[in-house]
C-alpha cells in the first residue's frame, strides 16, 4: 500500500529534538515556564519579581545519578533555570509550580549566614515561606515517589 510506504519515508526522516525548534528558552514541548512564573508571581509574590529571566537547562546526554536538581536561581542576574527533564508529559504542572515557586521563594526570603560565615539559604524561615505553596505536601510526595525516574 502507497500509504504505509509514505509512512514509513516520514518516520525515517531525521527530526531534531523539539527544543532546538522552539524560539525561546522558556518554552518547552509540555510547559511555558514564563506563564507559570508569571501566574506564581502574582498569585503568590504580588508581582514581587521583576526582571527575572526563567529558561529550561541545558539538555545533557545523560541524567544525574545520584541526585537531582530541579532548578537553581542566581540572584546576581536574576536567572532561574529549571531542568529539562521537567518538561515531560507525566510531570503534574504543580509540581513544575512548585519546584518554580521554590526558586522564587529565594529571592524574596533573605540567606542567612551562620557564626563560621558560612551561607545558609534552607532556613527556618525559608520553610516557612515554602509550605505556604497549597501544593506543597502533595509536591513533596510526588518527588520521593518519582525521584528515580530522573536519575540513571
Ligand atoms: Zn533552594
Amino acid at each position: 500500500m502507497a500509504r504505509k510506504k509514505q509512512t514509513k519515508r516520514k518516520v525515517s526522516c531525521a527530526r531534531l529534538p523539539m527544543q532546538r525548534l522552539l524560539p525561546f528558552a522558556h518554552e518547552g514541548r509540555y510547559f511555558d515556564l514564563r506563564a507559570v512564573f508569571d501566574r506564581l508571581n502574582t498569585k503568590y509574590f504580588a508581582n514581587a519579581l521583576k526582571r527575572y529571566t526563567i529558561v529550561w537547562g541545558r539538555k545533557r546526554k545523560l541524567p544525574p545519578r545520584e541526585y537531582f536538581v530541579f532548578g537553581t536561581i542566581q540572584e546576581h542576574d536574576r536567572m532561574i533555570r529549571i531542568h529539562p527533564l521537567l518538561d515531560q508529559r507525566f510531570v503534574p504542572v504543580w509540581f513544575l509550580e512548585y519546584v518554580i515557586y521554590h526558586e522564587m521563594c529565594h529571592a524574596v526570603v533573605r540567606d542567612k549566614y551562620d557564626p563560621s560565615g558560612r551561607r545558609i539559604v534552607h532556613h527556618e524561615k525559608f520553610w516557612e515561606r515554602e509550605q505556604r505553596f497549597p501544593h506543597f505536601r502533595k509536591a513533596k510526595r510526588w518527588e520521593d515517589e518519582n525521584l528515580a525516574r530522573f536519575l540513571r
